[in-house]
């Protein structure tokens, strides 16, 4: 059947593969003039499977209020005239609790792991070049208190197939020599040896080069702005775009931060908002003295990268900041140069600000609408890049009416 893709980043283009790969005819419309352009451009790069805990949990309530009121932390909250935003927040709030931290916890763990599954068999199937890297993740902390928090989280994962474990401070040091200048706050790690890394852009155009050679044979059109969805007795009739109208069977929203507007627009209600973050990609110096697993500093909220010859650093959630703010890609600058002295030459570095499509409970909405022939698979926040194959394969699925590899009602729009 003719099926249409709204956004080409890398949600979009996973789902235009498992579609095409099915026999579908795909079509991906996007605005911008090169795919990936968008939150898929320059992210953190982790293809953390073991690290999908909800951001709602219990703790975070203690430490959100003073994360707010300092303007240079690794959270920030600008608070908007917008009843979306407020909404929520509510619903943020709400989820804030053990039983659905530990639910999410698990939902998003089986997710993650069949994305794997899902990514893996997308490579040997068409393989594509982005810098992936098996090299494992190493979270580090700073206080004795986060460390336990880790270790109990450690726990309840190791009940759901996550093989963790974990490190002293001696360990951590052992294993990234690099990280001897935070010697004195380190407290020890987590080490996930089966976590990956990769370059999201350089894979959404991989993707792109896949999808429209003839065994796919999908068609990509960039610089089409989806103006509206055109609804008739609750039925998508057509997706008006800037360069006019199109029609298919199914048409799949996976618009990122785009995708509430445009949901708007056939009345349906998505609770996506926009979690600012940004990232620098510096060329790794010869020095041997930057990280070779990809590691979390856990007390700061900033990810580190090996990416081929080039270091890339990603941080910070900001909710309502409708520009960038000042000073960010510097603090990255300048904590890469505290963590790692000399790795990589952050004066050369490129910068980048993104937004994650964020759900209140951090659980994509993959599936169905209540609208015939609209789904939706949106909302992989943080985690985009991490469950974008395994949301695709999942949508895929439920189109066939096959089985599909997790269940799907945790993720029901
Ligand atoms: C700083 C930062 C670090 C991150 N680090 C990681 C990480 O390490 N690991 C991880 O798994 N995830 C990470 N993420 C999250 C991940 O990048 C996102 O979840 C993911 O890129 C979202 O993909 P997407 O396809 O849904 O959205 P996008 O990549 O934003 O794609 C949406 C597309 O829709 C198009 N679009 C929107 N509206 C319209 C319209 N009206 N008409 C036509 N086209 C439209 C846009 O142009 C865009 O190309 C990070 C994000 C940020 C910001």
């Amino acid at each position: 059947m003719k099926v249409i893709v709204i956004g080409a980043g890398i949600v979009g283009l996973a789902t235009a593969w498992w579609m095409a790969r099915d026999g579908h005819e795909v079509t991906v419309l996007d605005e911008a003039e090169q795919p990936g352009s968008g939150a898929s451009f320059a992210n953190g790069a982790q293809l953390s499977y073991s690290y999908v805990a909800p951001l709602a949990e219990p703790a975070i309530l203690k430490t959100l209020p003073k994360y707010m009121l300092d303007r240079n932390g690794p959270l920030r909250f600008v608070p908007r005239a917008d009843p979306g935003q407020w909404s929520w927040l509510l619903r943020f709030l709400a989820a804030c609790n053990a039983t659905a931290a530990a639910h999410g916890t698990a939902s998003l763990l089986r997710l993650s792991f069949a994305s794997r599954d899902a990514l893996h068999a997308m490579l040997a199937a068409t393989p594509m070049a982005f810098d992936h890297a098996r090299n494992g993740k190493l979270v580090v902390q700073s206080s004795v208190q986060a460390m336990q928090a880790a270790q109990a989280q450690m726990r309840l994962q190791a009940a759901l197939g996550c093989e963790q474990q974990a490190l002293t401070a001696a360990e951590c040091l052992a294993l990234e020599p690099g990280l001897a200048s935070i010697r004195q706050r380190l407290v020890g790690g987590i080490l996930t040896p089966s976590e990956e890394v990769g370059d999201c852009h350089k894979l959404c155009l991989e993707l792109a080069r896949v999808l429209t050679k003839p065994a796919f044979g999908a068609t990509l059109l960039s610089s089409t702005r989806v103006e509206r969805l055109v609804v008739e007795s609750g039925r998508l009739r057509a997706v008006r775009t800037s360069r006019g109208d199109h029609e298919a069977e199914l048409t799949v929203l996976a618009a990122g931060v785009g995708t509430p507007t445009l949901g708007r627009s056939a009345r349906v209600t998505v609770p996506v908002l926009a979690l600012r973050g940004y990232s620098i990609t510096a060329p790794i110096r010869a020095s041997n003295c930057g990280p070779r697993h990809s590691i979390t500093d856990s007390a700061r909220k900033t990810v580190y990268a090996p990416l081929g010859a080039a270091l890339r650093v990603a941080g910070f959630a900001e909710i309502g900041t409708t520009t960038p703010t000042p000073g960010r890609t510097e603090a990255l600058a300048r904590e890469t140069e505290a963590v790692f002295p000399g790795a990589c030459d952050t004066a050369a570095a490129t910068t980048w600000t993104g937004l994650r499509p964020a759900t209140p409970t951090s659980l994509p909405l993959i599936g169905p609408t209540r609208i015939k022939g609209l789904a939706l698979n949106a909302g992989q926040g943080a985690l985009g890049f991490t469950l974008a194959a395994g949301s695709a394969r999942l949508l895929a699925d439920l189109v066939a009416g096959r089985d599909p590899p997790v269940d799907p009602a945790p993720f029901r729009p």
